[in-house]
C-alpha cells in the first residue's frame, strides 16, 4: 500500500490492486470506447485518451471519498484515511456516527458529489464544443459518474445506499442493532443477485463483465456479512470494560514503547473501543494508559478470550 497524499490531514492511501484496474480500465477504453466514438483517432491517441480517462475516472472516486470524509470530519467522526482500492474507494471512520442524522448526512453526501461531477462534466462537453476527445473524454465522465451515483444508492451495506437504509431504520425506530440487521441483510440480497446476474452473463458469452459481476457481488457479500458479525462482537464487548479484559502490565518492569496517546485506551473505556482501535494500529495490541502510565495491553488473544468466554448471545433474534 502507498500513500500518495495528505488532503486536509487525511492520509490518502492506494492498494496495489488499484494499479491492476488502473490499467485495466486504460486498456478497456482504449480498445474499445475511444476507438468507437473517436475512428479517426491513431492507437496511440487512443491509449492517450484511456489513461487520461482513466485517472480522471480515480480523480471522481477520490472526490466523492474526500466528500464522505470531510462531512465526516464535520460531524465528529475521526477519519483515519481514505483508501482506494480494487473496487473502488473507502473512508476509514474510526466510530460509527453518533446518530442517524450525521449517518444520513455523511452517507448521502458521496452519491451527491458523483452527480454533480456527472452533471458538471455533461454541461462542460456541451458548453465547450472543441475537438471531438472533448465531447468523448467528458461523455464518459458524466456517464461512469452518474453509474457510480447509482450504484451506490442501491439500498443495502456496504454501499452509501445501505447507509441512507440504516440511518433511515435507525431513525425511525430508535434500534440501532435491529436496523444495521436489516441493512446488511439486504446489502446480501443485492449482492446475491449480482452474482446471479454475472453467471447468467457469463454463460451468455460476456465473460469478462459477468466474472467482474461475480467479483464485485462476493466482495459485497462478504463486506454485508462481516457488518452482521460485527453487531454480535459489539453486543458481547460493549458491556465489558478494557479493564477487565486487559492483560495487565507493571509499567516499572515493562520498556515497551506505549505508542501514541491517540492508539491508547483507558481502563474504563468499553471492550468494544478496545476492539475498534485494534483494527486501526499496525501493532496487533492496544496500550491501556490510566493518567499517562501504561497499565495493561490489550491484542486479538485478549478480546479472542473475552468473546469466548461469554456465553454466546443470539443477537440476531434478540435483533430482530
Ligand atoms: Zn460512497
Amino acid at each position: 500500500m502507498l500513500q500518495v497524499l495528505r488532503v486536509a490531514g487525511i492520509p490518502v492511501r492506494v492498494d496495489l490492486s488499484w494499479l491492476v484496474v488502473f490499467g485495466l480500465i486504460s486498456w478497456s477504453l482504449a480498445a474499445g470506447y475511444f476507438p468507437r466514438v473517436l475512428p479517426e483517432a491513431s492507437a496511440g491517441m487512443a491509449w492517450m485518451h484511456g489513461v487520461v480517462a482513466a485517472l480522471l475516472l480515480f480523480v471522481s472516486v477520490f472526490l466523492h471519498e474526500l466528500s464522505h470524509a470531510l462531512v465526516a470530519i464535520e460531524q465528529g467522526v475521526p477519519v483515519s484515511g481514505i483508501r482506494l482500492h480494487v473496487f473502488g474507494g473507502v473512508s476509514e471512520m474510526e466510530a460509527e456516527p453518533p446518530t442517524p442524522r450525521a449517518e444520513l448526512l455523511i452517507a448521502a453526501v458521496g452519491p451527491l458529489t458523483s452527480f454533480v461531477i456527472a452533471a458538471l462534466c455533461y454541461g462542460l462537453g456541451q458548453a465547450l464544443g472543441g475537438p471531438p476527445w472533448v465531447a468523448a473524454l467528458t461523455g464518459y465522465l458524466a456517464a461512469v459518474n452518474f453509474i457510480v451515483a447509482l450504484f451506490n444508492l442501491v439500498p443495502g451495506f456496504p454501499l452509501d445506499g445501505g447507509r441512507l437504509l440504516h440511518a433511515l431504520l435507525w431513525w425511525g425506530s430508535g434500534r440501532q442493532e435491529w436496523a444495521t440487521l436489516w441493512a446488511s441483510r439486504a446489502g446480501s440480497v443485492f449482492a446475491l443477485s449480482m452474482i446471479a446476474l454475472g453467471i447468467v452473463r457469463a454463460l451468455g458469452g460476456e465473460m469478462v463483465g459477468g466474472l467482474w459481476f461475480v467479483f464485485i457481488g462476493f466482495f459485497l457479500h462478504q463486506a454485508a456479512r462481516a457488518s452482521r458479525e460485527l453487531i454480535g462482537i459489539r453486543a458481547r464487548l460493549e458491556p465489558l470494560r478494557v479493564a477487565e479484559v486487559m492483560t495487565p502490565v507493571d509499567a516499572d518492569a515493562v520498556d515497551a514503547p506505549v505508542g501514541s496517546p491517540a492508539d491508547a485506551v483507558e481502563p474504563d473505556a468499553s471492550a468494544w473501543q478496545a476492539f475498534l482501535k485494534l483494527g486501526r494500529v499496525s501493532a496487533g495490541r492496544v496500550p491501556v494508559v490510566d493518567g499517562g502510565r501504561l497499565v495493561g495491553i490489550v491484542g486479538r488473544r485478549e478480546l479472542r478470550e473475552a468473546l469466548t468466554e461469554r456465553p454466546d448471545a443470539d443477537v440476531e433474534r434478540r435483533a430482530a
